[in-house]
């Protein structure tokens, strides 16, 4: 994919965000920032009886990939069972942007989401999960 390409599927996702907002009484909820760009994410979760995300929004503000990347997240964590969402890698968030060549700072802002989302899930976990992504 080019840098033209992934940059429209950025912007896509920064101009038309999937599932912003909050949810009323979230079962997961956790929220973070990225002090080297001002990003701030908050992420949410309801699961349904057998565990898995029934629903789930991302609210936040900060630069196009921090927000793009915690709205794609989103769609990636729908209908996934907890258990499996602390094996989501910051490879498949990449892939998710389009591969696009980050520096560090660029690199933090993307994987701010996926911060925040474990940060989340280990907590209703109990600290039992999987982190080996870390
Ligand atoms: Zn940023």
């Amino acid at each position: 994919m080019s840098d033209e390409m992934y940059r429209e599927v950025i912007l896509d996702y920064y101009q038309n965000p999937r599932n912003k907002g909050t949810i009323g009484k979230p079962e997961i909820s956790a929220m973070d920032y990225n002090p080297l760009c001002g990003d701030k994410i908050t992420f949410q979760m309801n699961l349904d009886a057998n565990g898995k995300v029934a629903e789930v929004k991302f609210d936040g503000e900060g630069c196009a990939i921090s927000q793009a990347s915690a709205s794609m997240l989103t769609e990636m964590v729908m209908g996934k069972d907890i258990n499996d969402l602390s094996r989501i890698s910051r490879t498949e968030i990449l892939e998710s942007l389009g591969n696009p060549t980050l520096g560090p700072v660029r690199i933090k802002c993307a994987m701010l989401c996926l911060k925040v989302m474990k940060v989340g899930v280990y907590s209703h976990l109990g600290g039992s999960g999987d982190r080996s992504e870390e």
